[in-house]
């Protein structure tokens, strides 16, 4: 059962309710995580609690709670919703004032947490998706997990509506990530995939794909590249908690490959499905 708690409070997700006043409804002033239970264990927990500490610490919002009561709480989530296979969702923003100012309120923050059920594609299930690219508008500091998604949402949407499933940004010259997903490829049969800066989210299941991939003994290499290099992959994959890792089938309407799901990417993912049932 989907659960809620705001607050110190536990209740239904549709009877959660913050003030107009909230910042992060006022400006999207708050940072998030996403992480995923499988089995009835919080899989990456650690990595996605120290992220979360770093985007409040990088937006100069005080630690809500020690590490060790963040766990708990997220365990006690988990418990309660009866969950086995879900995702974690956890928003923490600046609180609410009693007008709007850009000033910081200076009250306690907003703690939300949702418990959600999750039921990620097997292999089989998986269709290859069809992607599109565009320019990369969001600000400086992608690396920071914040609210704010207006250009993910506008580049994700826009893809839609063109016949996409999604879009790879690109800044500059380079690839940076997906609208809400890290990027990898294949050339010469060696993975790649852009190093973590701070133009794209250092993805908790970027870092547990490449793990996968080393221990596999695959080459693999954190290295920048252009959209040429992009388009003339042999396999893309876009990795995130919910989507675990896709590939992309067609690029802006070419094929990748022969458009259907990689040899190198079943590898991973198998390798990975077999992770995530074996490490807490
Ligand atoms: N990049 C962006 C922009 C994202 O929104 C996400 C997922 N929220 C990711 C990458 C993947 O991160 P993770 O693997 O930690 O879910």
């Amino acid at each position: 059962m989907a659960i809620a708690y705001l607050n110190g409070q536990w209740m239904p997700p549709g009877e959660a309710k913050v003030s107009v006043f909230d910042r992060g409804f006022m400006f999207g002033d708050g940072v998030y995580e996403v992480m995923p239970v499988y089995d009835g264990r919080i899989f990456t927990k650690a990595a996605h609690l120290a992220r979360l500490a770093r985007s409040q610490s990088e937006i100069d919002l005080a630690p809500v709670m020690s590490a060790a009561a963040w766990s708990a709480l997220m365990d006690e989530a988990v418990t309660k919703s009866g969950e086995t296979q879900a995702l974690i969702y956890i928003q923490v923003t600046r609180g609410s004032a009693i007008e709007r100012s850009h000033v910081y309120p200076g009250g306690p923050p907003t703690v939300l947490v949702m418990v959600t059920p999750f039921h990620p594609k097997t292999a089989t299930e998986i269709q290859p998706l069809k992607v599109s690219t565009a320019e990369d508008i969001r600000w400086h500091r992608a690396d920071i997990k914040v609210t704010s998604l207006i250009a993910n949402g506008i580049i994700k949407n826009r893809a839609l509506a063109n016949g996409f499933d999604d879009a790879i940004m690109i800044r500059g010259e380079n690839v940076t990530e997906g609208t809400a997903s890290n990027v990898f490829i294949v050339v010469n049969g060696e993975i790649l995939t852009p190093p973590k800066s701070q133009w794209l989210l250092h993805g908790i299941t970027r870092d547990e794909m490449i793990r996968v991939a080393l221990e596999a003994g695959l080459p693999l290499r954190e290295i920048d590249f252009d959209e040429t290099v992009l388009a003339g992959a042999a396999e893309i994959w876009l990795s995130s908690t919910g989507l675990e890792l896709v590939p992309v089938g067609q690029l802006n309407g070419q094929w990748v490959g022969d458009g259907l799901p990689g040899p190198i990417w079943k590898q991973v993912f198998d390798g990975f499905q077999a992770r995530k049932r074996a490490i807490d």
